[in-house]
């Protein structure tokens, strides 16, 4: 069975305007990636990771470039089009896990699914299953100070899964953990790997990285390497 593409990128450029000076974050980022692989973006901090993450969930948009994201050319989509791909496409874990505060681990999870329209008892059954699937079965009920920093990444995890997205956008998912926790988080992607979800990892941390089956390396806003995808 071939795999497909799931995206491309030639030549992205990504440049913030300073005092009315432009500033080259990303320059001429080649990248694809197909479906089912596992890959890691590693690089210093400020090489631009969190920038290309961004651009590659269409949260931001690049400055020049071509994006092809499953066939479908990202710069002719339209907002709805693209709210659209966002929620039903991709899962995104943030460094920080960004849950809200006020809402128990069960309600953060159901949030994606309140926005995508899912039916209120359909919701609780889809969060409740991904909370088990990420090991707090026994934490539904408690609000995020009330959980660990590990276990607030793996409501994270569940909320981004949730949707049954077919990408997993994680930036920096271990790096507010410690060891013991981060691999936990990191045998957890192996399992939805196998289960062949695409993931794309980013991180400052080589032996994070390794964890993934392809390493794309960032600095200064340039690939140096592996940006092909395997195939390709
Ligand atoms: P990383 O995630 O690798 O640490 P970022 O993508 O966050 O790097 O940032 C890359 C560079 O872009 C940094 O030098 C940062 O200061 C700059 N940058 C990021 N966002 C903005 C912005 N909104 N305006 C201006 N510069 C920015
Ligand atoms: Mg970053």
């Amino acid at each position: 069975m071939a795999d497909e593409v799931f995206f491309s990128m030639q030549d992205i450029d990504k440049d913030y305007y300073m005092a009315g000076e432009a500033v080259h974050i990303l320059k001429k980022i080649t990248l694809s990636i197909e479906e089912g692989e596992y890959l890691s973006v590693l690089g210093p901090s400020g090489s631009g990771k969190s920038t290309l993450m961004n651009i590659i969930g269409c949260l931001d948009t690049p400055t020049a470039g071509r994006y092809v994201l499953r066939g479908r050319e990202v710069d002719e989509m339209d907002e709805a089009e693209l709210a659209r791909l966002r929620s039903r496409e991709i899962g995104f874990i943030f460094q920080n896990s960004q849950l809200l505060p006020r809402l128990d681990a069960r309600k953060n999870v159901e949030l994606p699914l309140i926005y995508a329209g899912v039916p209120p008892r359909e919701r609780r059954r889809r969060a409740e299953a991904m909370l088990e699937r990420v090991g707090l079965a026994d934490r539904m009920d408690h609000l995020p100070t009330q959980l660990s920093g590990g276990q607030q990444q793996r409501v994270a995890v569940a909320r981004a899964l949730v949707g049954n997205p077919s990408l997993l956008l994680a930036d920096e998912p271990t790096g507010a953990l410690d060891q013991k926790t981060g691999a936990q988080i990191m045998e957890l992607f192996r399992e939805l790997n196998d289960e062949h979800r695409t993931i794309i990892m980013i991180t400052h941390d080589m032996h994070i990285a390794a964890h993934a089956h392809r390493i794309v390396r960032i600095i200064d806003g340039e690939i140096l390497e592996g940006g092909e995808a395997r195939d390709a």
